[in-house]
């Protein structure tokens, strides 16, 4: 349920953005957070926050057109929406995906705003991508498809005005052949200007790791909230990309049995706990398929073809894959299973429903904008060192990440406090995030 006055805006925006489901999810998602301040913020009425806040500063699509190893000219779409600059530049990944059209990069600019909010760090909301699939693309047709997406995306950049990093498909390989483009068109070594950089020319330590290390603290934050703590406990991480491989490896840390790991052709249940080494050897460096896996590691881990990971009975789900990921259904056999608490890796990856079955079992549940800000924070710590020409220790940017993440963890929980939802991450972080954008709006 949401209120008159919500309810009115949230039909704008439907009228306004149609055939977009998954922003519009995103935007009932806060909108029914902001439920709970309604009467106690008559400014942010007057100054009709809300709308603004729905409606992008600035969209950019463009043809990026580019020759395949065939010599056939090839054709995708890329989009910027450059969403809200209140508190600090545009900051937001890129995603190469099939699926992705302005719809989905809406509702990620749209998240974007209040996560970076929530690092509490001077950055705006921003996200861009390309329908372009790189599976299967050697490096020679990913580098040239990336020069030609740059040669449209580097006038609208500037590390004061919109600052691009990876998401799903970009990661370092891709982050260096934009880099080296954006050099070339501009003649300039402006470092600030992508985060994800590799470490030999201006990346930051930490940044690989940052969004799995940083679900699986926030995920211990809860934990420890109530009580309770890794030690032991099962581990279910669905995905195999930067966030799930980072998820595992400090869920390791913190005592926890991570037991799986997935892709889109099925996932590996690993009863004695996945091997990361082989794990790694088989994504990030062969660019393998997960089924490989199971194939190598023998000893009793096994490939599931299709199904669902959230079948395998654990104590701990960390959904690192991609959107609407858990439905309502893997969320009840969660629950069955014990589940003590879900923490957002990836972004928006339960469906509201989901989400619903959660919290209505007292499931200690950490939504994506909070839970995987440690990516986009550290991102900012990459900004912070390129502007001061500074290489920090892994030790130091760890310790600032972690102090992030308790940070994020601890606002949450005050939020939710003080409107009379104790535990309730969704309205902490929703509103929280919130109120500093609309309070620099005003400003
Ligand atoms: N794509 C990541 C996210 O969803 C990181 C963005 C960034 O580092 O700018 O937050």
């Amino acid at each position: 349920m949401i209120d008159s006055m919500l309810q009115n805006t949230y039909d704008q925006v439907l009228h306004r953005n149609p055939g977009e489901p998954e922003f519009h999810q995103a935007v009932r998602e806060v909108f029914e957070s902001l439920e709970y301040i309604q009467g106690r913020h008559p400014e942010y009425n007057d100054q009709g926050i809300l709308m603004r806040l729905c409606e992008p500063e600035r969209q950019i699509i463009f043809r990026v057109p580019w020759v395949d190893d065939q010599n056939v000219v090839q054709i995708n779409r890329g989009f910027r929406v450059e969403y809200n600059s209140a508190l600090g530049p545009y900051k937001g990944g890129l995603r190469f995906h099939p699926s992705v059209n302005l719809g989905i990069v809406k509702f990620l600019g749209f998240e974007q705003i209040f996560k970076n909010s929530l690092t509490g760090l001077p950055i705006g909301g921003g996200k861009g991508g390309s329908d372009f699939d790189p599976h299967g693309r050697s490096d020679g047709e990913v580098m040239r498809f990336c020069q030609s997406f740059m040669t449209e995306l580097h006038r609208h950049m500037g590390e004061y005005t919109d600052v691009p990093a990876g998401d799903i498909g970009v990661g370092a390989r891709e982050i260096g052949y934009l880099f080296g483009q954006y050099k070339r068109l501009t003649n300039r070594y402006e470092a600030g200007v992508l985060t994800g950089k590799g470490l030999d020319w201006g990346g930051s330590l930490v940044r690989k790791e940052a969004t799995g290390y940083g679900a699986a603290i926030f995920a211990d934050e809860m934990l420890k909230a109530r009580g309770k703590s890794f030690d032991g406990r099962r581990v279910a991480v669905s995905g195999s990309g930067n966030v799930a491989i980072y998820a595992i490896e400090k869920a390791r840390q913190l005592g926890g049995v991570p037991i799986t790991a997935s892709d889109s052709s099925g996932y590996v249940v690993d009863e004695n706990g996945i091997d990361l080494d082989l794990l790694r050897q088989i994504k990030e460096v062969e660019r393998g398929r997960i089924t490989e896996y199971a194939e190598r590691r023998g000893n009793g881990a096994r490939f599931v073809a299709g199904g669902s990971v959230w079948d395998v009975p654990v104590d701990i789900a960390l959904p690192s894959a991609t959107q609407n990921e858990l439905d309502v259904d893997a969320a009840r056999t969660l629950v069955k299973n014990g589940v003590l608490a879900v923490s957002e890796g990836a972004n928006m990856p339960c469906t509201p429903e989901a989400v619903g079955v959660l919290r209505d079992a007292d499931v200690a549940f950490g939504p994506g904008k909070a839970a995987n800000a440690g990516g986009v924070a550290t991102s900012a710590l990459e900004m912070q060192q390129n502007a001061s020409r500074d290489a920090w220790s892994f030790e130091h940017t760890e310790q600032r990440l972690t102090e992030i993440m308790k940070n994020i963890h601890a606002t949450c929980l005050e939020t939710a406090d003080e409107l009379g939802r104790p535990g309730d991450y969704v309205v902490g972080a929703n509103v929280a995030g919130f109120r500093k954008v609309a309070d620099a709006m005003i400003a």
